[in-house]
């Protein structure tokens, strides 16, 4: 049996047995496992509202430091998790596409909040990128406006519990010919181009949301906004003052 292999020889009793004696069994995946799920180093960036929420979980009330994960690293070379906190504009998404290229291998990402998954509030906003799963892969999609550092933390769990099922010898970093290089959209005068990666992202064949909303409300065209840097309007001539009538002198 390869020494990788994340079945053992030793049967849970047994090994709870011999843990009592001070005598540890395990395998090399889960030893490898275990020391990267416990030393997650998150990159030190934030985006909008939810970074703040993403800070207090750092702070003493929270403690993400009971988890392995207090070490927020200024450099991508250096951090192998992406937080995406907060609203991804349009104008951003090239420089965090870029930034999770440069991390090191294995890397993972965790979108906080609904403006990270879709847009959130600003989902109509020309300028806002409808989730962020449109051009980088994303291992835990964590919703709320702002979900809360308990919901971090959890969503931080549940990307320990997908490293700890990886196995070392079928990881895809370690294959080789592996390329993980995305490519990095450019903002042009209407939006992002190309508009998503197609490896990583598909735009939905059947659109339900008429069916389960309903009809969309249609809101009437707003009137033309004011020209606030137009030239005043010139004064207005005074109107002339009604002169007051005299009433008539009685007839004798
Ligand atoms: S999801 Fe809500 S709290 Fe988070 S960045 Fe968007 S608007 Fe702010």
């Amino acid at each position: 049996m390869g020494l990788t292999q994340n079945a053992t020889v030793v049967d849970d009793g047994l090994k709870s047995e011999l843990s009592k004696k001070g005598i540890v069994v395990t395998t090399m995946n889960e030893l490898y496992n275990w020391g990267r799920r416990s030393s997650i180093w998150p990159m030190q960036f934030g985006l909008a509202c939810c970074a703040i929420e993403m800070i207090a979980t750092a702070c003493a009330r929270y403690d993400i430091a009971r988890f392995g994960a207090e070490l927020f690293r200024a450099s991508p070379r250096q951090s192998d998790l992406m937080i995406v906190a907060g609203t991804v504009t349009k104008k951003m998404t090239p420089q965090v596409v870029r930034l999770y290229n440069q991390m090191a291998e294995p890397k993972y990402l965790i979108t906080m909040g609904a403006c990270s998954i879709a847009g959130g509030p600003f989902i109509d906003g020309y300028n806002v990128l409808r989730g962020i799963d449109r051009f980088i892969p994303v291992d835990v999609h964590l919703p709320g406006c702002p979900p809360r550092p308990e919901a971090l933390l959890y969503g931080l769990m549940e990307l320990q519990k997908k490293i700890d099922s990886q196995v070392i010898e079928k990881t895809e970093w370690y294959q080789k010919g592996l390329t993980r290089e995305f490519p990095i959209p450019e903002l042009g005068p209407r939006g992002l181009v190309p508009k998503f990666n197609p490896e990583v992202w598909q735009p939905r064949e059947v659109d339900h949301r008429k069916e389960r909303y309903g009809q969309p409300i249609v809101i009437r065209r707003k009137a033309k906004a004011p020209d606030l840097d137009a030239a005043p309007a010139p004064p207005r001539p005074a109107a002339a003052k009604p002169q007051p009538t005299q009433p008539p002198k009685p007839t004798v």
